[in-house]
């Protein structure tokens, strides 16, 4: 399925058409060769490109603007047509921080990208080659995947080349483009060099990174055997910290307790999270925008369910606490989803 509403991987990417909107030259592919480019389709009609993807697409130039271009392409496939004005307003409304232009006959190079509808990315690679294409907005599944592959790109060393590199060797596993990073290749220079950067607050690209990395390094550790958890943990405990179970949505009464105090892991008490970065997120699971230390808490890539998401575990004893998404509230935009069970109030 995906292939219909796709560019060939690894190809080059075709010539786009575009016409102006404030005036300024339409640039060409060409132009970009050097520097990852990322390709938006958005539509002005699309609740998900105004609500989502445009301010995706503003934090990628505000995060890695130095690093990677991004490009609108305003498109029509619906047929109700934009005047002018709208798309000047627009830059002002949604404060497009990306140039962005207008589609030549309000669709031709979406057609001739093969995009899926709006929003649809494109990713390239710094060698003009298409390394990602992607239709949708889905926070935990498009543009997590975006992010994921992004990274992949700017963290590689990607060589300038002229020709195409063959089809085989980028042809993608259907069903999954994530490649796992493998702890052996880890370069622990390169680790020291990220990890100074994290701020004491931590965003949605620590942890991807720390997804892809690998995870901080706990202050200790507790290991114990399946059958001495099994002893000290009730079964419903046991299933969702040990095997990575998640309890019934609005299952427990911790969801709404928002009195001061502490959070610990239920299996190893090493605290967690504190109910000052704890918010009502409608979910039904307990929900924090931040962990109480940056390592108390791994973060795992997670593509069961058919969907990629980030598994947050106890980084002292590996408990399955749940997942967090980058959908929470300001200013870290976190959001910490907890099974209650893996949690114990203290204090
Ligand atoms: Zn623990």
């Amino acid at each position: 399925m995906d292939h219909l509403y796709s560019l060939t991987l690894g190809e080059k990417l075709p010539e786009w058409h575009l016409e102006s909107i404030f005036g300024d030259a339409v640039p060409s592919p060409k132009d970009y060769i050097g520097q990852p480019l990322v390709v938006l389709f958005f539509s002005l009609n699309c609740p998900g490109c105004k609500g989502r993807a445009i301010p995706f697409a503003n934090r990628l130039v505000y995060e890695l603007g130095e690093k990677i271009n991004v490009l609108g392409v305003h498109s029509i496939f619906d047929g109700n047509e934009i005047p002018m004005c709208k798309l000047e307003e627009a830059r002002e409304k949604f404060f497009v921080r990306f140039p962005y232009f207008k589609d030549q006959n309000l669709n031709t190079t979406f057609l001739d990208f093969k995009a899926g509808g709006t929003p649809h990315w494109i990713l390239v690679d710094a060698n003009g080659l298409v390394a990602y294409s992607m239709f949708g907005s889905d926070p935990n599944n498009a543009l997590m995947r975006l992010d994921y592959k992004l990274d992949e790109i700017l963290s590689g060393n990607v060589l300038i080349i002229d020709e195409p590199t063959s089809q085989s060797e980028l042809t993608e596993p259907e069903g999954c483009d994530l490649r796992l990073v493998s702890r052996e290749n880890e370069n622990l220079g390169d680790k020291t060099q990220r990890f100074k950067n994290i701020n004491s607050m931590l965003n949605w690209n620590n942890i991807i990174q720390f997804a892809n990395h690998g995870n901080p390094i706990p202050s200790k550790r507790v290991d114990k055997s399946e059958a001495e958890w099994k002893a000290t943990l009730s079964p419903e405990q046991f299933q969702i910290t040990r095997l990575k179970g998640t309890e019934r949505a609005h299952s427990s009464e911790m969801c709404s307790l928002f009195e001061p105090g502490k959070y610990a892991c239920t299996c190893c008490d090493t605290l967690l999270f504190d109910a000052e970065e704890k918010f009502e997120s409608g979910t039904g699971w307990p929900s924090f925008t931040q962990p109480v230390e940056e390592n108390a808490v791994a973060y795992h890539k997670d593509a069961s369910f058919g969907m990629v998401r980030v598994e947050i575990t106890c980084n002292t004893c590996d408990a399955h606490l749940g997942h967090v998404f980058p959908d929470g509230p300001a200013p870290s935009g976190l959001r910490y989803c907890v099974n209650a069970v893996s949690l114990k109030k203290v204090g």
